[in-house]
Protein backbone atom coordinates (compact mmCIF):
# COMPACT_ATOMS: atom_id res chain seq x y z
CA UNK A 1 0.00 0.00 0.00
CA UNK A 2 0.82 3.67 -0.89
CA UNK A 3 0.82 6.39 1.74
CA UNK A 4 -1.72 9.01 0.81
CA UNK A 5 -0.82 11.59 3.53
CA UNK A 6 1.96 11.56 5.55
CA UNK A 7 3.62 13.33 8.98
CA UNK A 8 7.38 13.43 9.42
CA UNK A 9 8.31 14.78 12.70
CA UNK A 10 5.40 17.04 13.10
CA UNK A 11 4.76 19.43 16.06
CA UNK A 12 2.05 22.37 17.06
CA UNK A 13 3.21 24.48 20.04
CA UNK A 14 0.92 26.95 21.04
CA UNK A 15 2.33 29.55 22.54
CA UNK A 16 1.14 30.35 26.48
CA UNK A 17 2.09 33.30 28.63
CA UNK A 18 2.93 31.86 32.41
CA UNK A 19 4.13 33.57 35.83
CA UNK A 20 2.65 36.86 37.56
CA UNK A 21 3.06 40.82 36.60
CA UNK A 22 6.92 40.72 37.12
CA UNK A 23 7.92 37.00 36.21
CA UNK A 24 5.60 36.85 32.82
CA UNK A 25 6.96 34.52 30.30
CA UNK A 26 6.05 32.43 27.54
CA UNK A 27 6.04 28.94 27.08
CA UNK A 28 5.53 26.25 24.42
CA UNK A 29 1.98 23.91 25.00
CA UNK A 30 3.39 21.11 23.36
CA UNK A 31 -0.39 19.74 21.45
CA UNK A 32 1.52 17.99 18.80
CA UNK A 33 5.17 16.55 19.62
CA UNK A 34 7.18 15.19 16.47
CA UNK A 35 4.53 13.12 15.27
CA UNK A 36 5.07 11.05 11.79
CA UNK A 37 2.40 8.79 10.98
CA UNK A 38 0.94 7.95 7.35
CA UNK A 39 -2.15 6.81 6.47
CA UNK A 40 -2.16 4.79 3.74
CA UNK A 41 -4.37 5.12 0.36
CA UNK A 42 -7.64 3.15 1.01
CA UNK A 43 -7.95 2.63 4.57
CA UNK A 44 -9.64 3.59 7.58
CA UNK A 45 -6.72 4.77 10.32
CA UNK A 46 -8.13 5.20 13.78
CA UNK A 47 -6.58 7.66 16.28
CA UNK A 48 -7.48 6.98 19.99
CA UNK A 49 -6.25 8.52 22.92
CA UNK A 50 -8.10 10.50 25.89
CA UNK A 51 -9.20 14.03 25.48
CA UNK A 52 -6.55 16.56 25.15
CA UNK A 53 -3.97 14.24 23.73
CA UNK A 54 -4.00 16.21 20.56
CA UNK A 55 -5.79 13.73 17.76
CA UNK A 56 -7.77 16.40 16.60
CA UNK A 57 -4.77 18.91 16.54
CA UNK A 58 -2.99 16.33 14.37
CA UNK A 59 -6.20 15.87 12.06
CA UNK A 60 -5.93 19.50 11.32
CA UNK A 61 -2.30 19.63 10.76
CA UNK A 62 -2.47 17.06 8.31
CA UNK A 63 -5.34 18.70 6.34
CA UNK A 64 -3.74 21.93 6.21
CA UNK A 65 -6.02 23.43 8.34
CA UNK A 66 -3.50 24.30 11.10
CA UNK A 67 0.08 25.12 9.82
CA UNK A 68 2.98 23.08 11.61
CA UNK A 69 5.22 24.13 13.97
CA UNK A 70 7.74 21.85 12.65
CA UNK A 71 7.84 18.90 10.08
CA UNK A 72 6.91 17.96 6.93
CA UNK A 73 3.21 16.82 5.63
CA UNK A 74 2.99 14.88 2.21
CA UNK A 75 -0.28 14.25 0.35
CA UNK A 76 0.14 11.89 -2.66
CA UNK A 77 4.13 12.37 -2.35
CA UNK A 78 4.20 16.06 -2.64
CA UNK A 79 5.02 18.42 0.27
CA UNK A 80 2.53 20.33 1.51
CA UNK A 81 3.63 21.50 4.43
CA UNK A 82 4.02 25.12 3.39
CA UNK A 83 1.78 25.66 0.54
CA UNK A 84 -0.60 29.23 0.34
CA UNK A 85 -2.89 30.69 -1.49
CA UNK A 86 -4.38 29.44 -4.52
CA UNK A 87 -2.27 25.96 -4.44
CA UNK A 88 -3.24 25.23 -0.63
CA UNK A 89 -7.03 25.89 -1.44
CA UNK A 90 -6.47 23.32 -4.46
CA UNK A 91 -4.87 20.68 -2.52
CA UNK A 92 -7.77 21.63 -0.16
CA UNK A 93 -10.19 20.27 -2.31
CA UNK A 94 -9.28 16.95 -1.64
CA UNK A 95 -8.78 16.59 2.40
CA UNK A 96 -11.83 17.41 4.24
CA UNK A 97 -13.41 16.98 7.77
CA UNK A 98 -16.26 15.91 9.47
CA UNK A 99 -16.87 17.83 12.76
CA UNK A 100 -17.96 15.88 15.72
CA UNK A 101 -20.63 18.25 17.03
CA UNK A 102 -23.19 18.13 14.56
CA UNK A 103 -25.56 20.70 16.16
CA UNK A 104 -22.70 23.34 16.18
CA UNK A 105 -20.96 22.76 12.89
CA UNK A 106 -24.18 23.12 10.80
CA UNK A 107 -24.94 27.36 10.46
CA UNK A 108 -28.64 27.25 11.40
CA UNK A 109 -29.71 30.37 9.27
CA UNK A 110 -28.61 28.16 6.18
CA UNK A 111 -30.68 25.74 4.48
CA UNK A 112 -29.06 22.25 3.94
CA UNK A 113 -28.76 23.53 0.48
CA UNK A 114 -26.77 26.01 1.36
CA UNK A 115 -24.85 24.24 3.67
CA UNK A 116 -24.18 21.62 1.60
CA UNK A 117 -23.41 23.77 -1.78
CA UNK A 118 -21.12 26.17 0.28
CA UNK A 119 -17.58 24.35 -0.52
CA UNK A 120 -18.72 24.66 -4.36
CA UNK A 121 -19.11 28.22 -3.74
CA UNK A 122 -15.85 28.87 -2.38
CA UNK A 123 -13.95 26.29 -5.29
CA UNK A 124 -16.06 28.43 -7.80
CA UNK A 125 -17.90 25.06 -8.77
CA UNK A 126 -21.57 26.60 -9.12
CA UNK A 127 -22.06 25.04 -12.05
CA UNK A 128 -24.59 21.92 -11.69
CA UNK A 129 -24.41 22.43 -7.74
CA UNK A 130 -28.44 22.24 -7.56
CA UNK A 131 -27.64 18.22 -8.69
CA UNK A 132 -24.90 18.21 -7.60
CA UNK A 133 -26.58 18.38 -4.15
CA UNK A 134 -29.46 16.56 -4.45
CA UNK A 135 -26.91 13.53 -5.50
CA UNK A 136 -25.61 14.13 -2.50
CA UNK A 137 -28.20 14.14 -0.60
CA UNK A 138 -29.40 10.78 -2.13
CA UNK A 139 -25.67 9.38 -1.34
CA UNK A 140 -26.24 10.21 2.22
CA UNK A 141 -29.66 8.47 3.26
CA UNK A 142 -31.55 12.03 3.26
CA UNK A 143 -34.72 12.77 0.83
CA UNK A 144 -34.16 15.63 -1.94
CA UNK A 145 -36.92 17.70 -0.01
CA UNK A 146 -34.43 18.05 2.70
CA UNK A 147 -32.60 20.76 0.81
CA UNK A 148 -34.85 23.17 2.12
CA UNK A 149 -35.35 22.84 5.72
CA UNK A 150 -32.92 23.80 8.31
CA UNK A 151 -30.80 22.30 10.82
CA UNK A 152 -32.55 22.94 13.75
CA UNK A 153 -35.75 20.08 11.92
CA UNK A 154 -33.43 17.26 11.62
CA UNK A 155 -32.41 14.84 14.43
CA UNK A 156 -28.69 14.49 15.24
CA UNK A 157 -28.20 11.72 12.77
CA UNK A 158 -29.49 13.29 9.94
CA UNK A 159 -27.58 16.56 10.75
CA UNK A 160 -24.49 14.40 11.08
CA UNK A 161 -25.56 12.86 7.81
CA UNK A 162 -26.01 16.56 6.14
CA UNK A 163 -22.29 17.33 7.55
CA UNK A 164 -20.98 14.38 5.59
CA UNK A 165 -22.30 15.46 2.25
CA UNK A 166 -20.91 18.88 2.98
CA UNK A 167 -18.00 17.18 3.50
CA UNK A 168 -17.97 14.96 0.21
CA UNK A 169 -19.74 17.70 -2.55
CA UNK A 170 -16.32 18.45 -3.78
CA UNK A 171 -14.94 14.20 -4.01
CA UNK A 172 -12.04 14.35 -1.95
CA UNK A 173 -9.64 11.25 -1.42
CA UNK A 174 -9.01 11.78 2.07
CA UNK A 175 -11.53 12.82 4.98
CA UNK A 176 -11.00 13.73 8.43
CA UNK A 177 -13.72 12.26 10.95
CA UNK A 178 -13.02 13.98 13.93
CA UNK A 179 -15.05 12.43 16.62
CA UNK A 180 -18.05 11.77 13.89
CA UNK A 181 -20.54 9.53 16.12
CA UNK A 182 -19.45 10.92 20.13
CA UNK A 183 -21.91 13.46 20.59
CA UNK A 184 -25.00 10.73 18.80
CA UNK A 185 -27.04 8.20 20.49
CA UNK A 186 -25.91 4.82 20.68
CA UNK A 187 -28.59 3.66 18.49
CA UNK A 188 -27.25 6.23 16.07
CA UNK A 189 -23.90 6.17 16.09
CA UNK A 190 -24.11 2.51 14.29
CA UNK A 191 -25.98 3.97 11.44
CA UNK A 192 -23.51 6.81 10.73
CA UNK A 193 -20.64 3.93 11.02
CA UNK A 194 -22.23 2.10 9.06
CA UNK A 195 -22.79 4.84 6.43
CA UNK A 196 -19.01 6.00 6.33
CA UNK A 197 -18.18 2.46 5.46
CA UNK A 198 -20.73 2.21 2.58
CA UNK A 199 -18.97 5.24 1.06
CA UNK A 200 -15.49 4.64 1.23
CA UNK A 201 -16.56 1.59 -0.60
CA UNK A 202 -18.41 3.69 -3.44
CA UNK A 203 -15.99 6.31 -3.21
CA UNK A 204 -12.77 5.42 -2.65
CA UNK A 205 -12.01 7.38 0.18
CA UNK A 206 -9.35 7.30 2.83
CA UNK A 207 -10.11 8.16 6.63
CA UNK A 208 -8.43 8.97 9.31
CA UNK A 209 -11.08 8.18 11.92
CA UNK A 210 -10.64 10.04 15.63
CA UNK A 211 -12.35 8.87 18.66
CA UNK A 212 -11.26 8.93 22.16
CA UNK A 213 -12.41 4.82 23.11
CA UNK A 214 -11.42 1.34 21.52
CA UNK A 215 -14.40 0.48 21.17
CA UNK A 216 -16.02 2.85 18.49
CA UNK A 217 -12.09 2.12 15.97
CA UNK A 218 -12.48 -1.36 16.26
CA UNK A 219 -15.30 -1.52 13.75
CA UNK A 220 -14.30 0.64 11.29
CA UNK A 221 -10.71 0.98 11.35
CA UNK A 222 -7.96 -0.97 8.97
CA UNK A 223 -4.99 -0.14 11.37
CA UNK A 224 -5.29 1.95 14.75
CA UNK A 225 -2.83 4.38 16.15
CA UNK A 226 -2.41 5.17 20.17
CA UNK A 227 -1.89 8.86 20.70
CA UNK A 228 -0.93 9.35 24.43
CA UNK A 229 -0.35 13.51 25.36
CA UNK A 230 0.92 14.71 22.02
CA UNK A 231 3.00 11.51 20.56
CA UNK A 232 2.22 8.68 18.85
CA UNK A 233 2.70 5.88 21.11
CA UNK A 234 1.81 2.95 19.33
CA UNK A 235 0.63 2.01 15.47
CA UNK A 236 -0.79 -1.73 14.66
CA UNK A 237 -2.74 -3.68 12.46
CA UNK A 238 -6.37 -3.17 14.00
CA UNK A 239 -6.07 -7.24 14.96
CA UNK A 240 -3.11 -7.25 16.26
CA UNK A 241 -3.66 -4.42 17.88
CA UNK A 242 -6.37 -5.65 20.44
CA UNK A 243 -5.43 -8.84 20.23
CA UNK A 244 -1.12 -8.05 21.11
CA UNK A 245 -1.25 -5.06 22.06
CA UNK A 246 2.10 -3.69 22.97
CA UNK A 247 2.04 -0.32 25.32
CA UNK A 248 0.83 -0.79 28.80
CA UNK A 249 -1.33 2.89 27.54
CA UNK A 250 -2.76 0.51 24.85
CA UNK A 251 -3.63 -1.76 26.86
CA UNK A 252 -5.31 0.41 29.58
CA UNK A 253 -7.18 1.60 26.73
CA UNK A 254 -8.20 -1.83 25.92
CA UNK A 255 -9.33 -2.93 30.06
CA UNK A 256 -11.07 0.75 30.00
CA UNK A 257 -13.55 -0.09 27.31
CA UNK A 258 -17.01 -1.21 28.53
CA UNK A 259 -17.92 -4.92 28.00
CA UNK A 260 -21.19 -5.21 26.60
CA UNK A 261 -21.40 -9.12 25.23
CA UNK A 262 -22.63 -11.46 27.43
CA UNK A 263 -20.31 -14.17 26.70
CA UNK A 264 -17.42 -11.95 28.10
CA UNK A 265 -19.44 -10.58 30.63
CA UNK A 266 -19.70 -14.70 31.61
CA UNK A 267 -16.10 -15.04 30.96
CA UNK A 268 -15.27 -12.64 33.60
CA UNK A 269 -14.67 -9.50 31.46
CA UNK A 270 -17.64 -8.11 33.21
CA UNK A 271 -15.76 -5.27 34.90
CA UNK A 272 -14.59 -1.95 32.90
CA UNK A 273 -11.23 -0.97 34.35
CA UNK A 274 -10.39 2.21 34.33
CA UNK A 275 -7.07 4.00 33.34
CA UNK A 276 -5.68 5.50 36.73
CA UNK A 277 -4.53 8.95 37.20
CA UNK A 278 -5.06 12.15 35.11
CA UNK A 279 -3.15 13.20 31.78
CA UNK A 280 -0.44 15.54 32.95
CA UNK A 281 -0.62 19.08 31.12
CA UNK A 282 0.96 19.09 27.53
CA UNK A 283 2.79 22.49 29.37
CA UNK A 284 4.49 20.81 31.55
CA UNK A 285 4.90 17.37 30.20
CA UNK A 286 7.00 14.58 32.36
CA UNK A 287 10.41 13.74 30.98
CA UNK A 288 11.58 10.66 30.08
CA UNK A 289 8.47 8.47 28.54
CA UNK A 290 5.34 11.20 29.17
CA UNK A 291 3.17 8.06 30.57
CA UNK A 292 5.64 7.54 33.45
CA UNK A 293 3.61 8.87 35.61
CA UNK A 294 0.62 7.03 35.02
CA UNK A 295 2.40 3.43 33.71
CA UNK A 296 2.03 0.13 36.40
CA UNK A 297 5.41 -0.87 34.51
CA UNK A 298 7.57 2.08 34.80
CA UNK A 299 11.46 1.84 35.14
CA UNK A 300 13.99 4.08 36.20
CA UNK A 301 14.50 4.18 33.05
CA UNK A 302 11.15 5.44 31.39
CA UNK A 303 12.42 8.66 33.82
CA UNK A 304 15.24 10.09 32.34
CA UNK A 305 15.05 8.89 28.69
CA UNK A 306 12.33 8.92 26.14
CA UNK A 307 11.76 5.82 24.26
CA UNK A 308 12.41 5.61 20.62
CA UNK A 309 9.76 4.06 18.28
CA UNK A 310 11.02 0.79 17.43
CA UNK A 311 9.54 -1.87 15.19
CA UNK A 312 9.06 -5.19 16.95
CA UNK A 313 6.97 -7.11 14.08
CA UNK A 314 6.52 -5.90 11.32
CA UNK A 315 4.30 -2.62 10.93
CA UNK A 316 3.92 -3.36 14.36
CA UNK A 317 5.92 0.38 15.87
CA UNK A 318 5.52 0.86 19.61
CA UNK A 319 7.47 3.51 21.44
CA UNK A 320 7.63 1.82 24.87
CA UNK A 321 11.45 0.70 26.70
CA UNK A 322 10.29 -2.62 27.25
CA UNK A 323 8.31 -3.28 23.70
CA UNK A 324 11.03 -5.59 22.84
FE1 LIG B 1 5.76 2.45 30.81
FE2 LIG B 1 8.36 2.87 30.64
FE3 LIG B 1 7.06 1.85 28.57
FE4 LIG B 1 6.72 4.39 29.24
S1 LIG B 1 8.60 3.46 28.50
S2 LIG B 1 5.13 2.97 28.72
S3 LIG B 1 6.82 4.28 31.48
S4 LIG B 1 7.35 0.90 30.58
Amino acid sequence: MTALIEAQGVSKHYPVETGGFLRRTTIPLRAVDTVSLAVMEGETLGLVGESGCGKSTLGRLLIRLLPATTGTIRFGGNDITGLEGKALREVRRSMQIIFQDPYGALNPRMTVEDIVSEPLAIHDETAGAAKRVTDMLSLVGLPSRARERFPHEFSGGQRQRIGIARALILNPKFVVCDEPVSALDVSVQAQIVNLLQDLQGELGLTYLFIAHDLGVVKHISTRVAVMYLGKVVEVAAKHTLYAEPKHPYTRGLIASVPVTHPVQRAGGRAERKRLEGDIPSALHPPPGCRFHTRCPLVQPICRETEPAVTEPAPGHLVACHLAE
